[in-house]
């Protein structure tokens, strides 16, 4: 019978596993957050920030920094209506208000042009968020939040190894945050990371970050504020100590694979994929195919296609503004339309060239009817 073929899954070898055991043996007491330092250290000055801040998620991550901006009710945030749920969870947590603006149809990230008329005295913030690997335009973004005095925050949790104009995913905004969920290309099982270089800033989501506890503290049991409890442990470092020392073997993997994919399928009449123009350096997240309009080929088309094939593909984010918590905003025509017609593809480390070969059959099936 023919192997599933899955969509993603982590790269862990010896080395990790020998971190991760060195810490479960040895890494207590005093030495409890040797490699969350380690690992703090090595991500941001891969990235090139000041600051980082361990987590337990991205969304813990994201919702530490709003809160450390003091965003709450009565104010607004812009992010784009193609996201993960996580990317506005934090925003309704906080009391505050998402506000969802269509994306660009060759980026499938924030239309800055979408998020420059939706600014209104309450808007505080706009969230970037960095779809599958692909980089928002951020020269267009840096520019408008400058001109209006509204920062940009980098949800970079896709955009590992992403560059943008030669500077790294996550090293543009006010702050940013990324993930280290299974899914993710660099993994602690579950993860994140609060990067930034704003001195005051970190010094505010580090005492969140620590039950609200300042770190010039020195009464025991005693809470300055109400904070969060989001923190990283040693062990999931440990994990994250080894991914960061084959960083650039899992960036390099994830973007042969996408070209190893748009060199099968980027002739095809009416499919689209990730875009890399002359300043972009994909990161490569999720391989994704879209289909022209036109082609009249559906997600549920494509679903039992990839079902048949016994290829574990994924559909396209649906807009955050269809589901049942928000109102829906049918002016994001692009938003809406795209997830319609598109599917991520299985872009696993270990993913071998017949599993490549074997997807883009399916594709090609699809398109030549
Ligand atoms: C994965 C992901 C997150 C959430 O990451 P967690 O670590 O699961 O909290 C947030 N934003 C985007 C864009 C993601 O892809």
């Amino acid at each position: 019978m023919t192997e599933t073929i899955a969509y993603t899954k982590p790269s862990i070898t010896e080395l990790e596993v020998s971190y991760a055991e060195d810490a479960a043996r040895h890494g207590w007491g005093s030495k409890c957050y040797d490699y969350i330092i380690k690992f703090e250290a090595l991500f941001r000055d891969h990235i090139g920030v000041a600051y980082g801040i361990a987590t337990s998620s991205c969304t813990g991550a994201m919702q530490m920094g709003l809160a450390a901006m003091d965003i709450g009710h009565g104010d607004e945030v812009i992010l784009a209506d193609t996201n993960w749920i996580a990317t506005a969870a934090p925003i309704v947590h906080l009391g505050a208000t998402p506000v969802f603006v269509d994306i660009l149809a060759d980026s499938w990230c924030i239309d800055p042009e979408a998020a420059e008329k939706a600014i209104t005295p309450r808007t505080r913030a706009i969230i970037a968020t960095h779809l599958y690997g692909n980089l928002c335009d951020m020269d267009a973004l840096l520019e408008l939040g400058d001109r209006h005095g509204i920062p940009i925050i980098e949800d970079a949790a896709e955009a590992i190894g992403a560059r943008y104009r030669g500077r790294a995913a996550g090293s543009m905004g006010l702050f940013s945050t990324f993930s280290f969920h299974g899914t993710k290309t660099l993994t602690t099982g579950e993860g994140g990371m609060f990067l930034t270089s704003n001195a005051d800033l970190y010094e505010k989501v580090l005492t969140l970050s620590n039950h609200g506890r300042a770190r010039q503290q020195d009464k025991q049991f005693w809470a300055d504020v109400v904070g969060y409890k989001f923190k990283m442990s040693n062990v999931q470092a440990a994990l994250g100590c080894g991914q960061m020392e084959r960083i650039t073997e899992l960036t390099d993997r994830k973007r042969a694979i996408l070209h190893a994919y748009k060199a099968e399928l980027g002739s095809l009449n009416g499919v689209s994929m990730n875009p890399e123009p002359g300043h972009v350096l994909s990161g490569a997240w999720m391989p994704t195919v879209v289909f022209d309009d036109n082609l009249g080929i559906r997600r549920d088309q494509i679903q039992a296609a990839f079902k048949s094939a016994r290829i574990d593909a994924r559909v396209f984010f649906y807009p955050l503004s269809a589901q049942p918590m928000f109102e829906p905003v049918r002016e994001n025509k692009t938003a809406w339309s795209i997830c319609e017609r598109a599917i991520n593809l299985p872009s696993f480390h270990d993913m071998t060239d017949h599993d490549i070969f074997r997807v883009c059959r399916v594709v090609e099936d699809l398109v030549q009817g």
